[in-house]
């Protein structure tokens, strides 16, 4: 991942929200202080040396001048780093801090560490394009632009397939406003990402008729 061009870091957005469990007490880190292991959502198990800051992922131990997702996250879940201001905690990956003992910190609002990351992790006003983050998106359109969401139109009124990043695929009906996923909030990322596409034209209107150009 790079930055965007606009100021965000990807790595640390990716560190807040994408989802992965941060584990202290099993395996290879059990009685290990100082060693995680974080998993991703695609099974991936990655060893976290806080001490040595080190992590076995490819991004890291192949460029050296790089703190990962991996070991950002594991700082933000052991309350080493605070939680940016932006960082709603809706918008945190829900397994977040939920499998070690150590509890995160939040940044307040006035205090010098929420004043000193803002300028570098700020999310950026200007708009690049329908799936840029803005800083007013609620965390389920910042999930449903961020996340490697792919949308299909199906051949009915209103309904688009969406194959989500940990290979679901949920039925989304744009007319009755529901989704097949399991997310009970009213508006699911998979219906607000469908909306954003069709918004910018990327895949036809709900009855079926090709954006006009
Ligand atoms: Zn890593
Ligand atoms: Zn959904």
């Amino acid at each position: 991942m790079t930055s965007n061009g606009a100021g965000v870091d990807d790595r640390t957005v990716a560190a807040l929200t994408e989802v992965m469990s941060v584990l202290d007490s099993v395996g290879r880190v059990r009685d290990a202080p100082g060693l995680y292991l974080v998993v991703s959502s695609s099974g991936s198990e990655y060893l976290v040396d806080m001490a040595e800051g080190r992590c076995e992922c490819p991004d890291d131990s192949h460029r050296p001048s790089v703190t990962c997702k991996h070991r950002r996250r594991v700082a933000f879940v052991i309350g080493e780093r605070p939680i940016l201001e932006w960082a709603n905690q809706d918008a945190l990956d829900d397994q977040f801090g939920l499998h070690v003992e150590a509890e995160p910190t939040r940044a307040v609002p006035d205090g010098g560490v929420a004043q000193a990351t803002a300028g570098k992790d700020s999310v950026p006003q200007s708009s690049n394009g329908p799936l840029t983050v803005e800083l007013d998106d609620d965390p389920r359109t910042k999930r449903a632009k961020r996340e490697a969401i792919d949308t299909s139109f199906l051949q009915k009124p209103g309904r688009y397939e969406v194959h989500s990043a940990s290979d679901s695929v949920y039925e989304v009906d744009v007319l009755e406003e529901t989704c097949s996923c399991p997310d009970d909030a009213s508006r699911c990322k998979h219906l607000r990402r469908v909306d954003i596409e069709i918004r910018a034209g990327l895949v036809p209107r709900p009855d079926g008729r090709l954006p006009d150009v």
